[in-house]
């Protein structure tokens, strides 16, 4: 005969919890979820959360160190809410940064699911977008790369593959030579990324290593593979679930293609980067 993992009652043989605890865990649960994103959002005061979530624990009997999981999970949410559109506005990057400073929760433990990195390349969009140079990549350690005086560093993608072409490929939209670049503000909605993987039949895995971005070029460093490749020479940007193709303007380049993991991110910043 077991307990009730909740009440602490007997529960009956072979059983770990009455149906009826669980339900009342569960409906809890959903309900600190709720208000901690109300929180997080905005649409609720921060100041009576801690309490209220207190009360709905232990009337549902969730254990009180939960409390802090419901407090960073709705953090987490609010992100998801607020990047639906794929932008960051400036409101509601403040209301996220208060929340968390309010909560106290480090920086490792808001993007435990990746929830910070999406904020901060949500910010880095907007400030594309609005003409703006972003200043929210700060390296530990050194960059094997030499930047111009005048060059900032906007991103870094760290572990990046790197792949090119085997024979030359005509693209959809430049074969006539003509620069399908769009007016700033071109931006590309997560959704539009989804299933479409990169072709790999035609193309070689050359490197492994750091693909970063600057206000003027693109750098990549990986083994042999160190080049930079200055913004205004790039006709074409093709984006992937996972990454983006890139077309020179030269007669005789290869596509190149680098895979960041994040294609919708890396899509938009490159699109929108030359514009600064
Ligand atoms: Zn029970």
């Amino acid at each position: 005969m077991g307990n009730c993992i909740y009440c602490n009652e007997s529960a009956g043989f072979l059983r770990k919890s009455h149906q009826e605890c669980e339900a009342k865990h569960s409906l809890g649960w959903a309900q600190m979820l709720t208000l901690a994103t109300q929180a997080a959002l905005g649409s609720k005061s921060t100041d009576r959360l801690d309490a209220q979530l207190r009360e709905v624990a232990v009337e549902s009997r969730v254990p009180e160190a939960r409390l802090r999981e419901a407090i960073i999970q709705g953090w987490e949410r609010a992100v998801e809410h607020f990047l639906e559109d794929g932008k960051l506005d400036r409101a509601e990057e403040h209301q996220l940064a208060e929340y968390k400073n309010r909560f106290a929760f480090s920086q490792s433990e808001a993007d435990r699911n990746g929830a910070y990195s999406r904020m901060v390349k949500g910010a880095t969009l907007r400030d594309l977008l609005d003409g703006r140079l972003p200043e929210r990549v700060v390296v530990e350690g050194h960059l094997p790369f030499n930047f111009r005086k005048t060059e900032k560093l906007i991103w870094l993608f760290p572990d990046t593959e790197y792949l090119e072409d085997r024979k030359r490929r005509e693209f959809v939209g430049a074969t006539h030579g003509a620069s399908i670049r769009i007016a700033r503000g071109f931006y590309y909605r997560v959704g539009a990324f989804r299933g479409r993987p990169i072709e790999k039949t035609e193309t070689v895995r050359l490197a492994r290593g750091i693909l970063c971005v600057t206000n003027q070029h693109l750098y990549y460093s990986g083994g042999a593979k160190n080049f930079r490749i200055r913004h205004d020479k790039i006709v074409s940007i093709q984006p992937f679930e996972d990454g983006v193709t890139i077309q020179r303007d030269t007669q005789t380049a290869k596509p190149q293609t680098f895979i960041t993991a994040d294609g919708w991110f890396t899509y938009n910043l490159l699109m929108n980067v030359s514009y600064l």
